[in-house]
């Protein structure tokens, strides 16, 4: 195909499945604007995204009392990516005794489609400086990726308690084949960035630490123009607020990753403005890092550029489209610039925002996106 303006080859447009699956809470919210967001994108560049919708967590639960009901995960199977929200309940948070439960439903959907790896960038935007807590001389130029793993660790191992309550345990469980493939990931990946990888673990504590330990080690050494260090996660929590310009690619255990990327979202300004992506052999899903926020669902004020971010990077990791998702990114940028907030953004030091709500933003940026 020819490129009419610049009589240059056109790079060829695609025709992709995506399954959106909004969730609970500012899910159905956010991932609204996802969506347009892919959509626009599709017109834009004459890409043919066919979309469908299916059910899962809380929803899933009121609607088929299944948190992953099998058409979920069939249609999940039929797609090339999967656009999700959030999934929770206050309902279940306040009663842990509940059997059947929203996560449920995230964490099967994650081990029926291999995802294992969890990809979570953490930039800033110039524009977000004065949002974040942390100040803005140590936070200019942070640009880290987590590979945080999916598969492993307490999440899935053994859960015991005992019948007078008097006791309960979870296993910390990792097989050395589970952190082998998330560690090529995390270090091919690293190759391309700037070939520095910093692996966190516990190794002076815990025995399935140490096997991650050495095991990464053990892979290191297939990539020898990468700089590979280890650190343990206390210390890592703190080095994060310290400095977190010495940080480039994170590789990093299930509940580590759960934990530390939630610190990193201040680096970025908000929650609101996380996106990540669980990728395995197959299928990708990409969803904001942030959950169902119960205390602002329904209220119009949730930040929907995890979720637009979160499309870009099934633009820019699912699909290979580079420049759809920079346009995405651009898009996100110019409207930030122009000064538009959602309420978890605004500059605490000026009176010069203009705060929007979750579609005023979404409308900002389509509008962006497509008159770029
Ligand atoms: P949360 O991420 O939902 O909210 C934490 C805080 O960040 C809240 O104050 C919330 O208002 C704010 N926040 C989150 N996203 C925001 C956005 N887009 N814009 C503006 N502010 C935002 O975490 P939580 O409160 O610990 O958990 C709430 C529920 O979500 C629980 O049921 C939990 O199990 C579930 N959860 C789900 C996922 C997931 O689906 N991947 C992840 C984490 C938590």
């Amino acid at each position: 195909m020819i490129d009419d303006k610049h009589n240059m080859p056109r790079a060829e447009t695609l025709q992709k499945k995506i399954l959106v699956i909004p969730g609970d809470g500012i899910g159905p919210e956010v991932t609204r604007w996802g969506r347009r967001v892919l959509e626009a994108v599709a017109e834009k560049f004459g890409h043919t995204f066919e979309f469908d919708e299916a059910l899962m967590g809380h929803a899933a639960i009121e609607a088929t009392g299944n948190p992953l009901p099998d058409e979920t995960l069939e249609k999940a199977r039929q797609s090339d990516a999967i656009l999700f929200g959030a999934i929770g309940h206050p309902k279940y948070d306040q009663d842990p005794q509940l059997k059947v439960r929203p996560e449920q439903g995230l964490l099967r959907i994650r081990k029926e489609l291999g995802l294992y790896a969890n990809l979570r960038p953490i930039k800033l935007f110039d524009e977000l400086l004065a949002a974040s807590s942390i100040k803005p001389e140590v936070l200019q130029g942070a640009d880290i990726l987590f590979f945080r793993e999916l598969t492993g660790d307490v999440y899935f191992g053994e859960k015991k308690r005992a019948d007078d309550n008097s006791w309960a345990s979870d296993l910390m469980i990792y097989h050395a084949y589970e952190v082998e493939r998330i560690a090529h990931k995390a270090f091919e990946t690293a190759r391309q960035r700037r070939k520095k990888l910093c692996s966190v673990d516990k190794a002076n504590v815990l025995e399935s630490s140490r096997l991650w330990r050495s095991t990464v080690q053990r892979i290191a050494a297939a990539y020898p123009d990468v700089q590979c260090t280890h650190m343990f996660v206390d210390n890592a929590a703190m080095q994060l607020i310290r400095d977190p310009r010495q940080f480039d690619v994170i590789l990093t255990s299930n509940l580590f990753g759960d934990i530390l990327t939630d610190e990193a979202s201040q680096i970025a300004g908000s929650m609101g403005m996380l996106a990540s992506a669980s990728l395995g052999d197959g299928t990708g899903l990409y969803e904001p890092i942030h959950g169902s926020a119960p205390d602002i669902a329904g209220k119009g004020v949730a930040n929907p550029l995890a979720s637009i971010l979160s499309a870009a990077l099934m633009l820019q990791v699912g699909f290979q489209l580079q420049e759809e998702a920079d346009a995405v990114w651009r898009a996100v940028e110019q409207v930030l610039r122009k000064g538009y907030r959602t309420l978890d953004i605004a500059d605490k030091h000026t009176e010069n925002n203009m705060i929007v709500g979750t579609d005023g933003m979404g409308q900002q940026v389509i509008q962006q996106l497509v008159h770029a």
